[in-house]
């Protein structure tokens, strides 16, 4: 497929202006499919960040942006238009940037986005940011009482290489639209899909200077200032349960706001009366975009008693699985996103096998450049191996027989994860039953769809604290403030 030529904004937006970094520094960007440099980024410097930072605080304390929620609906919309014009822009960067297969990118990686922006812009405008609530008596005196959300503040943004466009539209417009000012970090790997926002903002939109920041830098704790700062009043997080806990122990000296979004290792439960033709072939889209999503489902349980039937699927569908070149529309699966992120799921791999798991299909990487990993499927997999315990975030399924539904539910239960996950049963309430007893934020059954901007999304234990989108994800942006009068008496 022919994709735009790339002509990313490479500079950061700070305070209104699109600026080099303050020494002048600079870094590459690598397309994974190929290894090569597709070209730079401003790298941004501590004092880039702290500039940011003050920019922001000052737009928060100083401007009325925070007070005025029909100029915010409408620079979010001014922002959505500006989006749909600069989209096949932004399909090319997130193909040579992550890696995105290009026809991933009519859905997650970029249409969806974009219409997201849509819905924030409405919801700043109709959210009813102060109600009454009900006279309660004191003392025997009636009491009147209001209830007021009011924006948290400055949002320090801080975003993985994944989906990267998706995840910098969701935590800036929802930032945007409940009236914070915000600067964004983000991932080292995947700096443009940050800063080409920066030339939308500055030049589609009335989005007032200062009101967002989008500082790329090559060095992570350029990012922790964020999360350090005490002019940062909520730090929001998507990434890895390591720099979770990282961000989360930093913010406690400032006793900030954290919003983490973290790692998963989802199961799929398929009970003994599920269509099997028509699930397990499905099972090979753990692959889907290398299996670097965090809601992706790479445990598949298996009952027992039809194991041989399911895996015998599971192998043709895996073996026939379309993956390389992620500009060609037939691949669902492209590289890895980087030399390090390879390597790291190889040695994962070998140690499934170390560990006594039958490796049935792939485990090796492809001949030729890029940093691809075979669609490799472990079958025989004892839930307590390290490649059953530990999120992989490659194209590695690993398939658990299990005993009858308590014994499912137990096994994938037993995970520091808490993300997502699926069932499929010919009997819905069966299946929901068993819904009901896995501790993950979302599921799917029999292949229903959880993912739309209205969706509180996020996970249970170390999956993450709060949640994304939806009326609750903006509600997570937001202060809360009774103020109490004396009832009227007459
Ligand atoms: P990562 O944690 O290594 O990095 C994420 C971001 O944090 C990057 O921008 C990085 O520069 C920054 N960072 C690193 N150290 C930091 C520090 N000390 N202070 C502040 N910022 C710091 O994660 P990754 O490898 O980029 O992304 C993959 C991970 O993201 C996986 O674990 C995946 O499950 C997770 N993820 C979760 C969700 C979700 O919604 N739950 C969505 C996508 C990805």
């Amino acid at each position: 497929m022919t994709l735009e030529k790339l002509a990313p904004e490479t500079r950061n937006l700070i305070d209104g202006e699109l600026v080099q970094a303050s020494d002048g520094g600079r870094f590459e960007n690598v397309d994974p499919s190929t290894g090569e440099v597709l070209g730079t980024a401003a790298d941004g410097t501590r004092a880039d960040m702290e500039r940011a930072v003050a920019a922001a605080r000052r737009s928060f304390d100083e401007s009325t942006w925070s007070d005025d929620p029909a100029f915010r609906a409408r620079c979010l919309r001014q922002f959505y238009e500006g989006l749909l014009e600069e989209k096949e822009q932004f399909r090319s960067i997130v193909v040579h940037e992550a890696g995105a297969p290009v026809s991933l990118t009519g859905y997650m990686h970029v249409d969806e986005p974009i219409e997201m922006v849509a819905y924030w812009a409405d919801l700043a405008g109709r959210y009813e940011y102060e109600k009454p609530m009900t006279d309660v008596p004191f003392l025997g005196r009636p009491q009147r009482r209001i209830l007021r959300r009011e924006p948290v503040g400055v949002v320090g943004a801080i975003t993985p290489w994944n989906v990267p466009f998706y995840l910098d539209i969701a935590k800036i417009s929802a930032a945007l639209a409940a009236g914070n000012t915000c600067v964004l970090k983000p991932a080292p790997d995947t700096p443009w899909s940050g800063t080409h926002l920066g030339r939308v903002i500055t030049e589609k939109t009335d989005i007032p200077a200062g009101v967002v920041q989008i500082v790329a830098s090559s060095d992570h704790l350029v990012g922790e200032i964020l999360s350090t700062d005490p002019r940062i009043d909520a730090v929001s997080f998507t990434g890895s349960t390591r720099t979770g806990r990282r961000i989360m122990a930093c913010a406690a000296e400032t006793v900030k706001k954290v919003f983490l979004e973290l790692g998963g290792k989802s199961a799929t439960i398929v009970l003994d009366d599920a269509d099997f033709a028509r699930v397990c072939p499905s099972a090979s889209m753990t692959c889907v975009h290398g299996g670097q999503g965090c809601a992706i489902a790479t445990r598949w349980l298996v009952p027992r008693s039809r194991y041989d039937e399911a895996v015998e699927m599971m192998k043709v569908a895996f073996e026939g699985w379309n993956h390389g070149d992620p500009t060609n529309p037939a691949n669902l699966q492209g590289p890895q996103i980087s030399r390090v992120q390879q390597e790291r799921v190889l040695s994962y791999i070998e140690k499934g096998k170390a560990e006594g798991a039958r490796c049935l299909v792939g485990g090796g990487k492809p001949e030729g450049r890029g940093f691809f990993v075979e669609p490799t499927l472990f079958v025989d997999v004892d839930p307590k191996m390290t490649i059953a315990q530990e999120e992989i975030f490659g194209p590695v399924l690993c398939v658990i027989p299990y005993d009858d539904d308590a014994d499912a539910i137990r096994i994938a239960n037993d995970s520091p994860y808490g993300l997502s996950g699926a069932i499929h049963s010919g009997d819905e309430a069966r299946a929901l039953e068993v819904a009901r007893r896995i501790r993950t934020g979302t599921l799917s059954i029999n292949g229903g769809q959880w993912f739309h901007v209205d969706t509180p999304f996020g996970g249970y234990k170390q999956s993450g604290i709060g949640r994304e989108n939806g009326v609750m994800g903006f509600e997570e942006l937001l202060e809360t403030k009774v103020i109490a009068l004396p009832g009227r008496t007459d």
